[in-house]
């Protein structure tokens, strides 16, 4: 078909020697669908967007890639910013094609003041540099954006004005959080827990999720 769904994942399961991460998770990402891949930390969560990204090989399980598949991967310490340029060239470079306005306002909604725009990206703070890459991935071509733990240097402000901004996206995310509050903010189809074994470490918030799960 013409790929309803864009990237679909069955049955992954990885270990690390004798380290089982997880086991027989499925996924069907449809277009402009969003999911929150919720864990604590060592539970799998960067290990299944690289496994969806086809940067690493499951054990056993396939990713099949849709038709038509373009893939955005944030993660934190993989920055992609040129930080010789602006924040306006910066996003002006992965949308060749939008107009003038439209990308002002994408930047508005990731917190960008029009005196910003001609800030080189080297200078941003660390929370301005993940909403410009944050920004970037949103006005590529992409369709489907993989986001390692995109609101972990935000301040609570940034952090619901991004989540905002991604639920209003028109692509699909999979977005992977150890903050159960993304879950609310998103608003996403399909929340995917991976239990790390250490259930008794889980806050309310998270057994409140397993539950709903
Ligand atoms: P965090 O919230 O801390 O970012 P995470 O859920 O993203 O955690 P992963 O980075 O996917 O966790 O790691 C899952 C587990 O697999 C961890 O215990 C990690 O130490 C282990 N691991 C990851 N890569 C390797 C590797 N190449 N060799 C051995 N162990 C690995």
């Amino acid at each position: 078909s013409c790929g309803r769904t864009p990237l679909t994942a069955e049955g992954l399961s990885k270990s690390y020697g004798s380290l089982e991460i997880f086991t027989g998770v499925d996924l069907a990402i449809d277009r402009g669908s969003k999911v929150v891949v919720l864990g604590l930390n060592g539970a799998g969560k960067t290990t299944l967007l690289r496994l969806l990204a086809g940067l690493e090989k499951p054990d056993t399980g396939k990713v099949v890639p849709g038709h038509g598949l373009r893939l955005g991967y944030y993660a934190q310490e993989h920055e992609t910013l040129d930080h010789e340029a602006s924040v306006w060239e910066n996003t002006r470079h992965l949308a060749p094609d939008a107009g003038a306005q439209e990308l002002r306002n994408l930047l508005g909604s990731f917190l960008f003041s029009g005196e910003q725009l001609d800030q080189p990206a080297g200078t941003l703070s660390g929370g301005e540099k993940t909403r410009l890459a944050l920004a970037g991935l949103v006005s590529s071509a992409a369709n489907v954006l993989l986001l390692d733990e995109p609101t972990n240097n935000l301040d609570p402000a940034s952090r619901a004005q991004v989540l905002d901004a991604l639920r209003s996206y028109g692509g699909a995310v999979v977005l992977v959080t150890h903050d159960p509050g993304a879950v609310d903010a998103l608003e996403p189809e399909r929340v995917i827990l991976l239990p790390d074994g250490t259930e008794d470490h889980w806050s309310d918030d998270y057994r409140e999720l397993v539950q709903l799960a």
